[in-house]
Order: structure tokens, then sequence, then C-alpha cells
């Protein structure tokens, strides 16, 4: 079984607040993209999982949220079998783009599918993806998310999603520097009581989404993590303005960073803005696409 595991944007990005827990309570508006990486399953007799991978650090162990999905389910459902994965990843790795999430999300769906689907959980389609949604959040928050796709609002701790008709066709560049930023970092920078601090209009977002307005969507676009991340990491601002200077409607970072991403109306102004990026050699990875 092959299957497709999405990268996704944060067209909005916002925090509201921190729980007793430590978690950080979120507002993201959700969107796939068409940047994806490959998980192949195959069943094998002998029991255990054999998890192969293309990128030479990404852990092949239960660090890895592909083998912690698929462990989970069988453990759960008591499968006997083994089972052999190759992941083939072209996200880039800690990034803000849910890479490791996305592919937790494949899992899921490929080990219920080939287990369970029609045997043990419920064979319809809906109640079986709100079954893996449920167990996906075990796992990590932005994978039920991973497992839904599409448009969502995600509130809680990202997990708590409502679906959002599709966002209005666009193109989507990618570009991410060769910085790592750690997501923890990005939180505990995060003053969140400061009134420096912009919070998006989410609420504004999802109304201009759902009535397919492209101009007050962008016009909305935000994150929470930008300023603070782009201080330490200019690289970020410059990408976005060569994106915004050479045609995007916007750009913006996705997530907790480094990736940036802009919105296009038109695909060969994005070409165009991807190869004078390339050139630029403001970021490592350049990816031209569009919304799914
Ligand atoms: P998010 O957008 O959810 O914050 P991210 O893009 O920041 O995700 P990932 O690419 O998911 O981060 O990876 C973060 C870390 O998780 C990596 O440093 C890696 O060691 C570990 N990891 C575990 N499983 C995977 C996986 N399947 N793919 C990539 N990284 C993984």
């Amino acid at each position: 079984m092959r299957l497709r595991a999405l990268a996704k944007i944060n067209l909005g990005l916002d925090v509201v607040g921190k729980r007793d827990d430590g978690y950080h309570e979120v507002r993201m508006i959700m969107q796939t993209i068409q940047m994806y990486d490959v998980l192949e399953i195959e069943k094998k007799k002998e029991p255990g999982i054999v998890l192969t991978t293309n990128i030479p650090y990404v852990p092949t162990d239960e660090r890895n949220l592909v083998y912690k999905a698929a462990k989970m389910l069988m453990d759960e459902f008591d499968i006997k079998e083994g089972l052999t994965m190759n992941l083939e990843k072209f996200i880039p790795v800690a990034a803000g783009m849910a890479g490791g999430s996305s592919d937790a999300a494949a899992a899921f769906v490929g080990v219920n599918r080939l287990f369970i689907y029609k045997t043990k959980v419920c064979p319809l389609a809906k109640v079986m993806r709100r079954e893996l949604m449920k167990r996906a959040v075990k796992v990590g928050a932005d994978v039920p998310y991973c497992v839904m796709r599409g448009t969502a609002l995600a509130e809680g701790i990202g997990e708590k999603l409502t679906r959002l008709p599709r966002v209005p066709h666009c193109y989507v560049l990618v570009g991410k520097p060769g910085v790592n930023v750690s997501t923890k970092t990005a939180y505990e920078n995060l003053k969140l009581d400061d009134p420096a601090v912009v919070h998006p209009d989410i609420d504004g977002m999802v109304t201009a989404v759902r009535n397919g307005d492209l101009d007050g969507m962008i016009s909305r676009m935000g994150n929470v993590f930008e300023p603070g991340i782009i201080s330490k990491y200019p690289v970020i601002q410059e990408i976005k303005d060569l994106m915004e200077s050479n045609g995007a409607r916007k750009a913006m970072m996705s997530g907790s960073g480094p990736t940036v991403f802009g919105i296009f109306d038109d695909k060969e102004k994005m070409d165009r803005a991807a190869a004078v990026l390339r050139e630029s050699r403001l970021a490592k990875t350049v990816f031209a696409t569009d919304v799914f």
C-alpha cells in the first residue's frame, strides 16, 4: 500500500493561552498542500515493525511518529502479523509543516486499511476516520488534523477541529531556509501578556473562508510567532519580502517556522518567483505547488 502524507500550512496561527498542564491553547486555520511524503506499507508474516527512510537523521524506531502510530493501533487490535514500512520524505523536517504528524496520520490510515477496516472498527468511512482521529491525538496534537486534511479551524491544543469549506483555489510557494527552529523555544519566547503581541483575526478569517473570499482571507493572514522568530532569523523576513516583491499576494511563516509560504493567484507568477528564490539561495528547499 502506498500512501501520501500531505504537508500543511497555517493560514492563521494564534496562541490564546497556556493550560495548567503546560500545553498551549491555539486557534489555527489549517490547510493541506500538494507537497507530500510517501509511505509504503507491506504486511509480513513475522511479528514486529521494520521502518526505513531516505533521511539518515530521522529515527526509524519508536521515536519515529510513523512507528508510534502503527504500533499503537496494532497493539490495541492485537494484530499478530508484522509490518514493513518505507518512508520517503520530501516535506522538510522540523520546518513547521507537520511532516512527522502527517506521516503518522498516513500510518494510522494504512494500518487501519490493511488489518482493521471492515473487520473490527466500524465499516462506515466517516466513523472510521473519527475513530482514527480519537487515537491520533495520543501521537501528537496535529495528527488528528492530518487524518482529516483539507481546510479546518483547529482549537484546543490543535485537536478540536471544525471542517471549513475548501479555500478559493490558489498557488503556494514554499521556501525553507537552512536554519532550525525548535517549537519548544518558539513557545518559550512567546510573551502572551505583552501588549505588543499581534493576534491574527481568526474569526474574521473563518468568515472569509466560509464566504469564499480570497481577498478577505489573505488580508487576515497572520502568525503570532512571526515577530519573535524573525528577530532571531532575519532570513525569514528576506524570503517573505522576496516572495511579496515577486507577485505573492501575501507571504507568511508556517507554524513555528522557519518555512515561509507565499500565496499566489497566478501560476506563472509563482513559477517566476520560485526561480528568483532559487537563484537568491536564501532558501534551502523551494517547492511550488497548490492547495489540496
Ligand atoms: P510541526 O509542524 O508539527 O511542528 P515539524 O515540521 O516542526 O512539525 P517534524 O518534521 O514533524 O517537525 O519533525 C520534528 C522532529 O520529529 C524531527 O527532528 C525528527 O527527529 C522527529 N520525527 C519523528 N518522526 C518523524 C517523521 N516521520 N518525519 C520527520 N521527523 C520525525
